[in-house]
Order: C-alpha cells, then structure tokens, then sequence
C-alpha cells in the first residue's frame, strides 16, 4: 500500500503576497508543519523501519479508507514527505516524488512508462549513465532508445514512431551547456501524445522552472545544488500527483528510497538554496568571463555568455546560469590539460556538481578514461575540455587559483 505522492504550490504556508513567496521564503518554510513534535523548529528524524497501528480497526481503515499515514518504511517516511512537498513548491510543481539518487529516480521513470517494444528519443549531449541505463539496460526489455543530436528538434520530430513514450533532454546539458528551448520541446510532445522529460540537475528549480513550459515531468539530482554540500545522494521527480502515482508503487516496491537522516540533511541544505544558488551564479558567470579573456584558453562553454550558443534561450527561460562552467585549453593534450587540473590549488579533483566546494576535472579521465577516440569524439569530449563545478568560495579567491594554475 503506497501514500500518495505529497502535493504542494507552497499555499500550505500560513502567508501570502500578490506574486507568491519568494524562493528562500519557500526554501525555508514550505511543506513543513508550523507546529512539530516536541514543540521543535527543526523536523524530527524519524527513525522507524515500520509505523505501528492502535488495533486492527485502524489497519482496516487504513487500508479501506487510504488514510493519510505511514505504514512501513520502504514506502515513505514523514521527513520525506515534507522535503517532497518543499521541493514540488520550489519547482512550482503539483507534487514530488524523492528517491535514493538522481538515477534511481530516473531509472524508476522509465521503469514505470516504458513497455517492450517501446521506444525513448535522447539529446545526445547527457549524462552518460542515463545513456548507458537506456542501451545497456531497458534494451535488455525490449525498449529500444533513439539518440538525436542536442537541440535539433526536427531531427528529434522526425524520430518520433507510434511506439516513442518519452522525449528526454538535460538542460542545460553536461558538459556542453547547451540550453533547450523548452517550449520546442515540448511542443513535439504535446503534437505527438508523447510524455516529456527535463533532467534539469544544472539548472535547479532556481534558474529553470521547466513545467512552466508546458514539460510533465522534471527531475533533479538532488545529490547536486538542492542538498548542496557535497553531503549526500538524492534525487527528486516533480509532475502532477496523477502521473507521479504509479511510480510511487514501483519506488515502494523497488525500494529506491531515501533515508531519513538523508533527507533531514537535504532538508537542512535546502534552507540556504536560494543564497547558495546567487554565489554559485556569481562564481560561473565571473569564471566564465575571467576564462573567456584569458590568452591560454581556446573556447568556454558558458550560457551566460554571449558567444554560447544558447545564450538567447538561455536569458529568455534562465534567471541565472549556474556554477558549471567548461573550457579547452589551447594547444594543449591531455597530458597538459591534466598539469592545469592538477596545479589548482583550492578547487578538489572529483565528480559531481552544486555544492558548497569548487571542483574540477577532466572529462576524459573523469569520465570517458575507457571510452574510443571515436565515442570520445561523437560525444564532443575533447582531450583538453575542464570542467569546472564553481562552489560558494569568494569569487576573488576562485579567479586567483585559476590564474596561478593558468600560468605558463
Ligand atoms: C549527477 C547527475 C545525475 C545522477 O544523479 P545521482 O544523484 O548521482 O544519481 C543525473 N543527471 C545529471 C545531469 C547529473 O548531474
């Protein structure tokens, strides 16, 4: 037995404005109960694997009457409906479903709408384990998944069959930044009857709010900018209660749930979201601009910037550009780029994005180490592309380790 998926726009919160609440306003108070156990500002940690009944009477009428309650562990627990109803109002979604991991919640998607023989449509620039769930795994099904080249929506129109269920894109894209143009994109849905999904992890809820463009469903790693401190794993689907429904089952059964000291974490960073989102926008668009001045560097992927590709779709639908930033080094290889990587001296080595530390790597290594030159290359990751993760350090400081790592 599942409870629904937690529905909230935030008009839980016991206060109004013409215009609505601002971000930090929900960040800090949405989804919660004004008055909590204990009399306690914070949320309690509930613990418990299983949720016990007062007498058989109340099991009958939680089972005939779908009361609003717990029941056992793997299907919810009381701190993951109130991060989900936070998250659902900062998104300006109807309701939220949290996972273990932004996989998990991927993987529980396209567990729940694809059938045998069914087919999915990609942009090809995507975070390579959501591409290799698709080919590896669901074809295993009988799922068939089509690739088309980032952004060409005619191409991804043209893909479409009677069986396609689900278009997927990230926006903006990783490492690339490409930035869909999400009513496009959503428009080759609406016209074909096919559901759409935005992996909008690079965005958060803070600068992109794609449901406002006509998308059904949005999922962020939550491992990313909502927890933000490099701290945990999560993952987060927003759409309607309706659609979030039969994935909820298939979470309760696959048991891609979260914890609750977990999410008593996710729920903690989610206070400081809006102000930690500034800075990472701050930190991007002044590395980006710092990077696209400076004589050793060949290019930079940056939608903030006017040469980006995107920069105009992204100015239209983004209220900021976000932390990561990509660039290739001039005449260098990959041994070269590694030296820069290598010399910094406040940004840390690692994957992963959006929180409080800046990181870099090198896509290559990183990522692609055992991939072909010839995947390497159709996938646009060059032998020397950094990719950068700005964090919340002073913008100076951050300018000043690349300019010593940068130095010939
Ligand atoms: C990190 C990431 C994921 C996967 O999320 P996890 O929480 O690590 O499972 C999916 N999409 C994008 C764009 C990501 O950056």
């Amino acid at each position: 037995m599942s409870s629904k998926p937690t529905t909230s726009n935030g008009q839980d919160l016991p206060f109004s404005r013409a215009g609505g609440p601002g971000a930090s306003t929900l960040a800090v108070h949405a989804g919660e109960a004004r008055q909590k156990v204990g009399d306690s500002i914070t949320d309690a940690i509930f613990c418990a694997s299983t949720y016990t009944f007062a007498n058989t009477q109340a099991v009958i009428d939680y089972i005939q009457q779908k009361q609003p309650r717990e029941e056992y562990g793997r299907y919810g627990n009381p701190s993951q409906r109130v991060v989900e109803r936070k998250l659902a109002a900062l998104e300006g979604g109807e309701a939220a479903l949290l996972f273990s991991s932004g996989m998990s919640a991927l993987v529980g998607l396209l567990m729940t709408l694809m059938n045998s023989g069914d087919e999915v449509i990609f942009f090809d620039e995507c975070y390579h384990r959501s591409r290799e769930f698709c080919t590896k795994h669901l074809s295993r099904f009988g799922v068939v998944t089509h690739q088309v080249r980032a952004c060409d929506y005619a191409a991804m129109e043209a893909a479409v069959t009677p069986r396609t269920r689900l278009l997927v894109s990230e926006s903006p894209t990783n490492p690339h930044l490409s930035v869909v143009d999400l009513q496009k994109f959503a428009a080759i849905g609406k016209r074909h009857g096919v559901a759409t999904l935005i992996d909008a992890t690079l965005a958060s809820p803070y600068n992109l709010r794609p449901i406002q463009y006509g998308v059904d469903y949005v999922l962020h790693s939550a491992t990313k900018y909502l927890g933000g401190h490099n701290d945990l794993l999560a993952g987060v689907l927003i759409a309607t209660q309706e659609k979030l429904e039969p994935i909820d089952k298939l979470r309760g059964i696959m048991g891609a749930i979260n914890s609750p000291h977990n999410i008593y974490l996710l729920e903690r960073g989610l206070k400081t979201f809006e102000l930690r989102m500034q800075r990472h926008n701050a930190n991007g668009q002044a590395l980006a601009e710092f990077l696209d001045r400076h004589p050793r560097v060949e290019k930079v992927y940056y939608p903030g910037l006017p040469s980006h590709p995107y920069y105009d779709v992204a100015r239209e639908t983004m209220s900021g550009f976000g932390g990561l930033v990509t660039f290739l080094v001039r005449n260098a290889d990959w041994q070269a780029t590694a030296a820069i990587v290598d010399r910094m001296q406040l940004a840390r080595i690692a994957p992963s994005l959006g929180g409080v530390e800046t990181l870099i790597e090198q896509p290559l290594v990183m990522s692609y180490f055992e991939a072909t030159p010839q995947d390497r290359q159709k996938w646009g990751i060059h032998d020397n592309m950094i990719r950068v993760a700005c964090g919340i350090e002073n913008t100076e400081d951050l300018l000043a380790d690349f300019e010593q790592a940068l130095r010939p």
